[in-house]
């Protein structure tokens, strides 16, 4: 702990944040009020789709945009809140007419491009289970997945079909429909296949939700993969209410909000925070079709005027390793709310926040399992950089052990690490693991749901993110978390990246070994190493500092751009790899 507080006064309010004082609305907050900030199907039903477009494009939003798409070359296409209405109709009328019912799994293979939203909303609004794969999987992957949920609709590219999936048809005998969506919109004719665009020509503007039990299953997500193979989350129409509230409290969107989530919503990311949220708040969003590339990105903050954009570390580092001389270019001051998920952020990075757009990152944490953002560093909160932020109203967080009994116990005692863990019951809590349920009631002990990340919390109920359970170091006695070194090495000029593993060792158990990508204008070399080494030692001392650094030109990465570690170190100890299914350049 120990880093510097970034205070923020009330001055810098543009509008006043909906989590105005954190005591405040903590103590008034409940779950089943919140419930009542939505609006609920006329039957008392709960659909997220109904929420996230409907109950706008009934009222006075309906003329208000809703997404603003921007395709890979800068087309635009505008979609209001009445318009998604008419297009979610459709693709609902097209399902029923394929035959597909409440529950069937309707998975989507694409990159983001608007039928993806479409898709997701209509499912929502058959009762039928939305399931996203990233749009760059190897067909291994995509079957894989495919098989798991048994999949009974695909809706994809023709290109991605023709690519990776037609292949695979004769192994997936639950995959009865495939509905592809031209390339650059030209009708598709191809075997086996529908006409995305004919068939949602074909279909009727209006439909009528059936009613819709919150329990009832919405969402299939499969984890990032970071540290084995994916886990298919499961998820149900009553994560909506905290997809809105979290929007709210601690994304701080306001009606009048221009909000940019930079996520694919082939991670659960660009899905609770790039269609759902968004929508229930009723903001405009903005989807980029196009990959990351720093000037493109500050190009669409500046003409789209965004307000509150919400993005991760990993793009962060890059946008820091581009340096500050590309934002002067551009005029930024719309923005008003940053925040970054996915990985811990380095206090650097939220310094660096403050130096290039004026404004710190609010680092917020959350797992595909939670479904919504848990903890989290708030507008009208002042930021301690390097930790994750407090809980969320309704959130019961805490630290605890596990005892040899096979329980655990509350760790009480301030700044000690051990493991995170959450008291169920919040509305985004995922119901299972897609056919794993031995796995998903391991989850649970002594009334904890246990998060498989290591945390401390400090004396302010801040908590300070350590690592995940299966990269924690030890050593000589210490339990050394990746993330505290990798922090320090990459204040160091010449780092732009750093991945710390334990290597094991004969005397110390393990060593701590640091992997390190350097900046631009840095080369590898033994001077090099030795001032890193020296630079860690002096800040860390020497039983946490790395033994060890090597270079790499780059650190492997998931699609979702987590450093995988465990890569790192199998690849050091020469053991197999395991599933690198979600890995970058797989
Ligand atoms: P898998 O479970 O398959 O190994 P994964 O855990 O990376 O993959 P996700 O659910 O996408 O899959 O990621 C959630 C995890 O990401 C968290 O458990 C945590 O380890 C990490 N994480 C997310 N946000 C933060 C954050 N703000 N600070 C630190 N870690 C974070
Ligand atoms: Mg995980």
């Amino acid at each position: 702990m120990g880093w510097e507080t970034i205070i923020k006064s009330r001055r810098e309010w543009s509008t006043i944040p909906h989590l105005y004082d954190y005591g405040e609305v903590r103590a008034t907050f409940s779950w089943e009020k919140s419930r009542r900030e939505l609006d609920g199907l006329p039957d008392g039903g709960l659909n997220i789709a109904y929420e996230a477009v409907d109950r706008h494009a009934a009222g006075p939003l309906r003329d208000h945009l809703a997404l603003r798409w921007i395709g890979k070359n800068g087309e635009v296409r505008d979609y209001t809140y009445g318009r998604l209405e008419e297009l979610t109709n459709r693709f609902a009328n097209v399902l029923q007419r394929l035959g597909v019912g409440k529950g069937d799994r309707v998975y989507v293979l694409a990159g983001r491009i608007p039928e993806l939203y479409v898709t997701a909303l209509g499912t929502f609004k058959n009762r039928s289970v939305f399931c996203p794969l990233f749009s760059a999987f190897g067909p291994e992957p995509i079957r894989a997945r495919l098989a798991i949920g048994q999949a009974k609709v695909l809706v994809t590219t023709e290109s991605l079909y023709q690519r990776k999936v037609a292949g695979l048809r004769a192994s997936l005998p639950h995959l009865e429909q495939v509905l592809l969506v031209g390339d650059d919109h030209k009708p598709t004719h191809v075997p086996g296949t529908h006409d995305y665009h004919w068939l949602l020509a074909e279909a009727g503007d209006r439909f009528t939700i059936a009613p819709t039990d919150p329990e009832d299953m919405a969402l299939l997500h499969f984890t990032s993969g970071t540290t084995g193979a994916p886990k298919g989350a499961v998820h149900v129409h009553q994560a909506v209410v905290a997809h809105h509230m979290t929007g709210k409290l601690a994304l701080d969107l306001h009606k009048d909000d221009v909000f940019w989530c930079t996520a694919d919503p082939g991670w659960v990311t660009g899905t609770s925070y790039g269609i759902i949220a968004p929508l229930t708040n009723g903001v405009t969003s903005i989807v980029d079709e196009g990959d990351f590339d720093a000037e493109r990105w500050y190009r669409i903050l500046q003409e789209q005027q965004v307000s509150v954009w919400y993005t991760a570390p990993t793009a962060i580092r890059m946008m820091m390793k581009a340096g500050l001389e590309p934002i002067r270019k551009y005029d930024l001051r719309s923005l008003r709310f940053l925040a970054s998920v996915g990985e811990p952020l380095n206090p650097e990075a939220v310094v660096w926040g403050q130096q290039a757009f004026g404004q710190p990152f609010h680092d917020n944490w959350w797992q595909t399992e939670t479904g919504g953002i848990m903890i989290a560093n708030y507008a009208a909160m002042d930021i301690r950089p390097g930790s994750m932020g407090r809980p969320l109203p309704g959130i019961d967080a805490a630290i605890v052990k596990r005892t040899e009994a096979g329980g655990v116990e509350e760790v009480a005692e301030v700044g000690v690490q051990g493991e995170l863990a959450l008291r169920p019951g919040w509305p985004s809590m995922f119901r299972a693991y897609w056919n794993e349920p031995e796995r998903y009631q391991k989850c649970f002990v002594g009334g904890f749901y246990l998060t498989g990340d290591l945390a401390k919390k400090d004396k302010d109920g801040y908590f300070w993110f350590v690592g995940r359970t299966d990269d924690v170091i030890k050593t000589s006695g210490h339990l050394v978390g990746p993330f505290e070194v990798e922090s320090i090495l990459i204040e160091h000029k010449a780092v732009a990246e750093a991945g710390v593993i334990g290597k094991p060792d004969p005397v110390a158990m393990e060593v701590v070994k640091a992997f390190v990508s350097l900046k631009d204008g840095y080369e590898p070399s033994h001077e090099l190493q030795r001032e890193l080494l020296g630079f860690a030692r002096a800040r860390l001392g020497a039983v946490v500092a790395p033994k060890e650094i090597e270079f790499l030109p780059s650190l492997p990465r998931t699609r979702s751009g987590k450093i995988m570690r465990r890569l790192l170190k199998a690849r050091e100890l020469g053991l197999p790899e395991g599933d690198t299914s979600t890995l970058e350049s797989a």
